[in-house]
C-alpha cells in the first residue's frame, strides 16, 4: 500500500508501481511529508492543471496520410509561464508526459527560474520519417496546439528526438499564425532554436555544461574530481555527448558508452569527440572504431567511477541497480533511476544525484534565451555559461543543505528545496478564487 493512497483514491489513480507517474509522484509526495506540506498543495500538485491531446493528420512522402497522437501536459504554472521539451519517440504516451512535466516544475522551482513545468511530445519514431515528413509534422503539430502555448504562457524546447531545427520549424509556424504586426514577439514561444534565429550561445551544450558544474562542485565532498576520474554513458545524443566532451575536456577518462545502436569500450579512455563525429554519420556508437564493441552486461559490469544515464527514463531498475560496478549515479537523463533500483543503490552505498538537479542547466539557458528574445539581445557565451554556472552552483547549494536540514537522500533534499519555494509562492498567492 502506497503511503500517499489517500490522495491517489481522491485522484482516482489505479495502483501500479511500474507506471512512471505513479512512481514520479510518489517521490515528490515523499518530499512533501519531509517539508510537511499541506494537504490541499499535495493535492494540486498530485494532478498536472492541463492536459492536452491532439490528433492530427500527416501527408507522408508516397502520398498517403497518417494520423498521429501529440500530447502537451501542463502540470503547474504557480511561479511562471509553463516550460518543458517536446519529445519525439515511439513509446510517448500520457503518463509519461506527464511524469516528464511534474520533473519540470520541480527543475524550475529548484533553479529559482521563473517558469512552472510542463512536456509534450508525439508518438512517432522520427528516425523512420524523411526531413519533409518531420517538417509537415512539426508544423501540424505546433499549430494543433498553437491555441495553449504562447511566450506568456507555455514554452516548449528540445527534448528527445527533437533538436534546433524542430524548434525553428515550430516558432515560424506559431508566428506565421500570429497577426502580422504581433510576429515577432513570437520568437520566444520556444527555446532551443538555432543561433541564427533567435537562438543562445551555449544552449546547445548547456545541459551537458550543467551536468559538469554540478559535478564540480559536489564531487569533492566524495573524494572525486573531474580531473582524475572514470565515467560511462548510457546515451550519446544531445546530453550524453556534450557531458561526455566536457567531462574528457577536464582530464576525465570516459570508458563505455551504451545507447540504443549497442556498447563500445575502451579502458585506455574513447576520444569523445571522435565518437561524436561517428554517431552524426552512423546515427549511434556501434561500429566507432576508436573502441571494441561489449554486450549490455559488460557495459553495465565496467568499473567506473561515475555512471551517467543521458538516455531514457527507467533504465536502471533493480536488476541493473544489482549490477552496476559505481560510485556514484550522474541522472543527466530525467528518471532514469526506478524507486526500486533506489532502493537497491542505497544499501549498496552509491549515491545518486538526482535528475532536476543535473540536468537542469538546459532550461536555465533556455531561460537566458527567452530573456534574450524579450530584449533583442545577444549575449556572449562567456556571459551565458557565467551566469549558468552560478545558478547552478546556488541550485546544488540548496540541495546540499536541504540533505543536511531535513537528513535525506539528495533527490528528497532536491524535491524539498523545490517544493518549500512553491509552497510559499502559494502562500503569497493564494489559491484562486
Ligand atoms: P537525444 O535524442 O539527443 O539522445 C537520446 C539518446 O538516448 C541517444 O543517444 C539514443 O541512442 C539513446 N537511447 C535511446 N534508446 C536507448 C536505449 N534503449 N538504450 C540506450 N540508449 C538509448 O536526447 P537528449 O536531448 O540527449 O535527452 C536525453 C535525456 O536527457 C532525456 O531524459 C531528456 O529528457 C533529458 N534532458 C534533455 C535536455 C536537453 O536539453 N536536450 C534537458 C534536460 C533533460
Amino acid at each position: 500500500m502506497n503511503a500517499h493512497q489517500a490522495i491517489f483514491d481522491q485522484l482516482g489513480f489505479a495502483y501500479d508501481s511500474d507506471n512512471i507517474y505513479y512512481q514520479t509522484i510518489t517521490s515528490v509526495l515523499n518530499a512533501t511529508d519531509v517539508v510537511g506540506m499541506e494537504d490541499s498543495l499535495e493535492l494540486i500538485l498530485a494532478q498536472p492543471k492541463n492536459e492536452v491531446m491532439v490528433h492530427f493528420p500527416v501527408k507522408m512522402d508516397d502520398g498517403h496520410y497518417e494520423l498521429f497522437k501529440g500530447y502537451r501536459v501542463q502540470h503547474n504554472n504557480v511561479l511562471g509561464p509553463y516550460k518543458g521539451g517536446i519529445r519525439y519517440h515511439h513509446d510517448v504516451g500520457l503518463d509519461h508526459i506527464k511524469a516528464l512535466a511534474v520533473l519540470m516544475t520541480m527543475k524550475c522551482a529548484l533553479v529559482r527560474l521563473p517558469y512552472g513545468g510542463a512536456k509534450g511530445g508525439v508518438k512517432v519514431d522520427p528516425r523512420a520519417l524523411s526531413r519533409e515528413e518531420l517538417t509537415r509534422l512539426t508544423r501540424r503539430f505546433t499549430s494543433a496546439i498553437s491555441n495553449v502555448i504562447g511566450p506568456d504562457y507555455d514554452i516548449p524546447a528540445p527534448d528527445v528526438g527533437t533538436n534546433a531545427q524542430t524548434m525553428a520549424w515550430m516558432a515560424d509556424t506559431y508566428m506565421n499564425l500570429n497577426e502580422p504586426k504581433q510576429r515577432r514577439g513570437g520568437l520566444g514561444v520556444v527555446t532551443g532554436k538555432p543561433m541564427e534565429f533567435g537562438g543562445s550561445l551555449g544552449r546547445s551544450k548547456a545541459t551537458g555544461q550543467g551536468v559538469v558544474f554540478v559535478l564540480e562542485e559536489l564531487l569533492p565532498e566524495l573524494d572525486l574530481n573531474c580531473a582524475d576520474l572514470s565515467f560511462s554513458l548510457i546515451g550519446y545524443g544531445n546530453v550524453g555527448s556534450w557531458t561526455g566532451k566536457l567531462l574528457c575536456e577536464r582530464g576525465a577518462k570516459l570508458k563505455a558508452v551504451l545507447d540504443h545502436t549497442g556498447a563500445i569500450a575502451n579502458e585506455d579512455g574513447l576520444n569523445a569527440v571522435a565518437l561524436d563525429e561517428h554517431v552524426a554519420q552512423q546515427g549511434g556508437v556501434a561500429g566507432f572504431s576508436g573502441g571494441e564493441h561489449i554486450t549490455d552486461d559488460q557495459f553495465y559490469e565496467s568499473s567506473v567511477d561515475l555512471l551517467i544515464p543521458a538516455a531514457l527514463e527507467q533504465m536502471i531498475g533493480p536488476n541493473i541497480a544489482n549490477q552496476v560496478q559505481c560510485q556514484v549515479i550522474v541522472e543527466a537523463a530525467n528518471a532514469p533511476v526506478t524507486p526500486a533500483g533506489d532502493r537497491v543503490l542505497t544499501e549498496r552505498g552509491i549515491t545518486v544525484l538526482p535528475a532536476i538537479l543535473c540536468n537542469c542547466g538546459g532550461v536555465t539557458v533556455s531561460y537566458f534565451e527567452w530573456k534574450q528574445n524579450r530584449q533583442a539581445e545577444t549575449w556572449d557565451l562567456e556571459v551565458v555559461d557565467r551566469l549558468l554556472k552560478k545558478y547552478l552552483i546556488m541550485a546544488a547549494r540548496r540541495v546540499r543543505l536541504a540533505a543536511q536540514r531535513y537528513n535525506c537522500d539528495l533527490r528528497t533534499a532536491a524535491y524539498c528545496v523545490a517544493l518549500d519555494y512553491i509552497r510559499q509562492v502559494y502562500e503569497y498567492r493564494g489559491i484562486f478564487p
